[in-house]
């Protein structure tokens, strides 16, 4: 999956746990910052096929990204389920990691 977009994500001038909050507020504030993010989409969309399951990845919670995945399985999006188009070795992430810490 492309990850060039990374490098152009607002998150990189802001704390990383601005985009890991523990409250609705928190989430809110992540959300905001993403809505102005130029890589909104792509973040997003890296998010869903790595399966990433902690903090705010292109303006979505986890609870947000769950029901988004959930809703193209349901539409077919990803046939099968979608685990064909997971990469055989997601890559690790660390706590506090940002989008654009994975380069
Ligand atoms: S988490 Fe994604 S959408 Fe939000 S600011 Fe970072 S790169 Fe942009």
């Amino acid at each position: 999956m492309q990850t060039e977009w990374m490098p152009q994500g607002r998150c990189r001038e802001i704390p990383p746990g601005t985009f890991f909050p523990s409250d609705g507020v928190g989430v809110e504030v992540a959300r905001r910052i993403c809505a102005e993010c130029p890589v909104k989409a792509p973040c997003l969309e890296y998010a869903l096929f790595h399966r990433i399951d902690h903090g705010v990845w292109g303006g979505a919670s986890e609870r947000e990204r769950r029901r988004i995945l959930r809703q193209r399985r349901l539409d077919g999006v990803l046939p099968g389920g979608g685990a064909e188009r997971l990469p055989p070795d997601p890559p690790p992430l660390r706590d506090g990691l940002r989008p654009a810490d994975c380069l």
